[in-house]
């Protein structure tokens, strides 16, 4: 099953496809990880990458299609992935239907008001990846699966996040209706608890709780 994850910043895209992969047994792509993966690491690509995603901006469409193409080719995704965070433009959605047949697009929508408050409050692990809310972190400060401290990302601090929710809408929006007119999209409410957001995307994708 070949699964995109559709919607803006802090709509729990992240959340949702950890738990998703985690239970259908097939990797998650996350390009923000990645890309965060690739500064730590002082990469090429990394060096590219840092000063759009710090300004809240995307990256270059041909950095970002190299990448994923480059993923996608990989053993693992043999037998299915979840896309979180990729396609983000129109031009990435057309690159990727040259090399990736998809099943399901999962949106989740979420108003700007509630994502303003959860990406502020977010806490993350850069070195697995988990995701975290201060509001359920009762002041703990280190990743429960791997010890690593968790950290706030640079582009959670409010100025950037607004701009990302108008790049959101400016540029990732209109693949809502991309795919809706190819008949593959399926939006779930992601403001709702997380386990009834986790059941309504395993029932979206016909899949057993
Ligand atoms: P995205 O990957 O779409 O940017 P995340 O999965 O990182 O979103 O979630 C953003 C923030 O919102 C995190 O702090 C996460 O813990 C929190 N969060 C995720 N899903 C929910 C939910 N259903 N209700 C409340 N908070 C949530
Ligand atoms: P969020 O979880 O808040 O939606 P991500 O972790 O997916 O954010 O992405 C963080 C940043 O990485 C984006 O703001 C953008 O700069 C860059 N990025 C991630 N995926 C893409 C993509 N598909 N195209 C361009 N830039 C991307
Ligand atoms: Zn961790």
């Amino acid at each position: 099953m070949n699964v995109i994850f559709l919607g803006p910043p802090g709509a729990g895209k992240g959340t949702q496809a950890q738990k998703i992969c985690a239970k259908l047994n097939i990797p998650q792509i996350s390009t923000g990880d990645i890309l965060r993966r690739a500064i730590k690491d002082g990469t090429e690509t990394g060096l590219k990458a840092k000063s759009y995603i710090d300004a809240g901006k995307l990256v270059p469409d041909e950095v970002i299609i190299d990448i994923v193409k480059e993923r996608l080719a990989m053993e693992d995704c043999a037998g299915g992935y979840i896309l979180d965070g990729f396609p983000r433009t129109v031009p990435q959605a057309e690159a990727l239907s040259t090399f990736a047949d998809i099943d399901s697009v999962i949106e989740l929508a979420v108003e700007d008001q509630v994502l303003v408050n959860r990406l502020s409050g977010r806490r993350v692990c850069l070195n697995c990846g988990a995701t975290y809310h201060i509001s359920m972190l009762n002041g703990r400060e280190e990743c429960s699966v791997c010890g690593e401290k968790l950290v706030q990302r640079a582009d959670d601090k409010a100025e950037t996040v607004l701009n990302r929710l108008t790049v959101y809408h400016d540029q990732t929006a209109p693949l809502i209706g991309f795919y809706e007119a190819r008949g593959l999209l399926k939006k779930i409410d992601g403001d709702q608890g997380m386990d009834n957001t986790f059941a309504a995307i395993l029932k979206a994708l016909g899949a057993e709780a």
